[in-house]
């Protein structure tokens, strides 16, 4: 008997929860050899998800509920799933029903078959905007390039089956400033793609927009790969190289012609040019050094308020579920 568990990180989900239970629980309960069973993680909803999920969790001994203290975002509500998963293998899933229960059974297979890491990548992005699929094109087209050992997998969420190795191995990697899609693929082990189709959402509304894509963009390139930093040195040496002959240019003309007072155009063009490329690379520069700030201090990638009814404090977070709410039928549902 394979024991798996479900991670659903839940934030402001209480139109969608009460549907996401059952739609899963339908199709999980064909697969044979296998019990399942769940860890809703509400990253600091500020509506009635907490509310919901006590009823579910204490209708059903295989559902268990996370509260963090606040919103921490999506990354640290998955990895707080993943810390207290006890399955063999673990599923991430969304909330809202856009991740399809009826992909799960392939995955199994996939994951009894051999494969770490089952994931699933969307067959197209229809539903999205013209703008969002060229932001996600460029996005991709430009990590391909920087990256030089390992490839970010392209299309790819967070939907997916991860096997016990790999959730040991996430479990290690404690930095702050997560980019969880970068760590699944640094991970490695035996990877295996599967095609689904993205479902529109089943109610309430995405908490995403193009500021905290762009966010997410930034944090992926910058916890991934230094080779920004490279590419400005290149830069640099392009540019230091080309005044170089430009200045030989004028000496050579000015000792040959004199000197006609002119060359306005190409002062003010390369004054800019160069004032750009120095604001992009102290950017870039920036950038790294807020993850180096944000890693520095070593703060836990979550806290959590509640699990199961019971309250925790920080030193406590690490012990097994099991421990933390026996006897589950005492469920106090203040
Ligand atoms: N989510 C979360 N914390 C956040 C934002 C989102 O746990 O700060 C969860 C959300 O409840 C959902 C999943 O992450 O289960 C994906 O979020 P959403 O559907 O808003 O994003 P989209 O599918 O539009 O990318
Ligand atoms: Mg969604």
């Amino acid at each position: 008997m394979d024991r798996i568990t479900i991670i659903v990180p839940c934030y402001n989900e209480e139109e969608v929860i009460d549907m996401f239970y059952p739609a899963v629980r339908e199709h999980v309960e064909k697969i044979p050899d296998c019990r399942f069973n769940y860890i809703f993680v509400n990253d600091g909803s500020h509506d009635g998800t907490l509310a919901k999920l006590k009823k579910i969790s204490a209708a059903h001994d295989e559902v268990t509920y996370i509260s963090l203290s606040r919103n921490f975002g999506k990354e640290s509500a998955m990895m707080a799933g993943i810390d207290y998963a006890d399955g063999d293998a673990v599923i991430i899933m969304d909330a809202d029903l856009q991740h399809p229960p009826s992909s799960i059974a392939e995955m199994i297979k996939w994951w009894r078959e051999g494969y770490d890491d089952v994931c699933a990548k969307r067959v197209d992005r229809a539903g999205e905007t013209w703008l969002k699929r060229t932001c996600a094109n460029l996005f991709y087209a430009v990590m391909k390039k920087f990256s030089t050992s390992y490839e970010i997998q392209r299309d790819v969420g967070d939907f997916r089956l991860l096997d016990r190795r790999c959730i040991e191995a996430l479990k290690l990697m404690r930095e702050n400033q997560r980019f969880t899609k970068g760590l699944f693929t640094w991970v490695g082990y035996h990877k295996k793609e599967i095609p689904f189709e993205v479902q529109p959402r089943a109610a309430g509304v995405t908490t995403w927009n193009y500021f905290s894509l762009f966010n997410l963009a930034m944090k992926g390139m910058t916890s991934y790969t230094t080779a920004p930093l490279r590419l400005m040195t290149f830069f640099g040496i392009t540019i230091s190289f080309g005044a170089m002959l430009y200045m030989i240019f004028v000496l050579t003309m000015a000792l040959l012609y004199g000197d006609p007072v002119a060359g306005y155009p190409t002062l003010i063009t390369v004054m800019l040019f160069l004032g750009g490329i120095q604001i992009l690379s102290l950017g870039i520069i920036g950038e790294y050094i807020g993850q180096i700030f944000y890693e520095s201090k070593h703060r836990p990638i979550y806290l959590v308020d509640e699990i199961n009814g019971k309250k925790m404090i920080y030193a406590s977070q690490f012990v097994p579920i099991e421990k933390i709410t026996q006897p589950k039928k005492e469920f106090d549902s203040k």
